[in-house]
């Protein structure tokens, strides 16, 4: 099997330039909607880089029109026959035990990995980011948005406070971060670059020449330095509660998916997938948006 047979059909991986690799989300038929195949070809991505001593540094970008639009509600969430890369199990289990211990593996385990990873990494957003769209970006250190990006949480109108990986305070503000799970409105690239949560706002045109100038740069430096400042900045946060915060909101998270299923028979409020589609005109051909 060659590496690029490897990582398709839903993402590629490419060398960008000496020392900087492009990991490409590239489902755009379905708005680059993730599915657990997704999620799993995504880690071994990152893993490849991680692992390549020769990649210093490593870009985050999607195909078509927008960078994410979530998790892909027509499909099955387990991790099916892919190996689990955290310690949960389970996920067959009934109830609340089964559900919970998918969605800390799929959801929450791998962003909290990725989040982790030693080598600079870079999200280069254009289009529309919406639901768990913001769980891949999020972890990584750097967010560069073309002037047409917008980012999105919708899924409280699914009966549940947001995404499961639920950095909304630390990366918005806590205002903000309330503003965006209330209304479920988009905030502009604009407006995230004003609060800190984008690096830079640039041209869509310009975005992958910019992103890839900074990736360059980056690479030319000393790995130790930039593991240690990666670190460093890391764990001032952690220092500050990030992962236990995450973990408060990840049982929350599963006190709404419980409610539901106990009001609904379902993890989600079904009228949130019309909120949803009033919220956006963007959809995959099949399914709905989804968080
Ligand atoms: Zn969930």
């Amino acid at each position: 099997m060659t590496p690029n047979e490897q990582f398709q059909p839903s993402v590629r991986y490419e060398e960008a330039a000496p020392g900087v690799v492009r990991i490409v989300l590239d489902r755009a038929d379905r708005a680059n909607a993730q599915d657990p195949a997704m999620l799993y070809e995504l880690n071994a991505a990152f893993d490849r880089g991680a692992q390549d001593d020769d990649v210093r540094v490593m870009i985050l970008s999607a195909e078509g029109r927008h960078f994410s639009s979530g998790h892909d509600l027509a499909t099955e969430w387990t991790p099916g026959d892919h190996t689990p890369v955290g310690c949960w199990a389970g996920f067959d289990l009934a109830g609340a035990e089964g559900y919970m211990a998918v969605e800390e593996e799929l959801f929450l385990g791998l962003c909290w990995r990725w989040r982790n990873i030693p080598k600079p990494m870079i999200a280069q957003v254009h289009g529309k980011v919406i639901g768990g769209g913001l769980m891949l970006i999020w972890p990584c250190d750097l967010i560069i948005a073309s002037d047409d990006a917008s980012f999105s949480d919708p899924v409280a109108a699914f009966g549940v406070n947001g995404i499961e990986y639920f950095a909304h305070a630390w990366e918005l503000g806590a205002r903000k971060a309330k503003e965006l799970l209330f209304t479920g409105h988009p905030i502009s690239a604009d407006e995230a670059y004003r609060l800190g949560m984008v690096n830079h706002v640039v041209e869509r045109e310009q975005l992958e020449e910019f992103t890839l100038e900074m990736a360059t740069t980056i690479a030319e430096r000393p790995t130790i330095g930039m593991k240690l400042a990666k670190q460093a900045v890391n764990q001032s946060i952690d220092a500050q509660g990030l992962w236990t915060a995450l973990q408060a909101a990840f049982s929350l998270h599963h006190l709404g998916h419980s409610h539901n299923q106990q009001v609904f028979g379902l993890p989600g409020d079904p009228s949130g997938a019309e909120a949803v589609r009033r919220l956006s005109k963007m959809r995959p051909p099949e399914g709905p948006p989804g968080g």
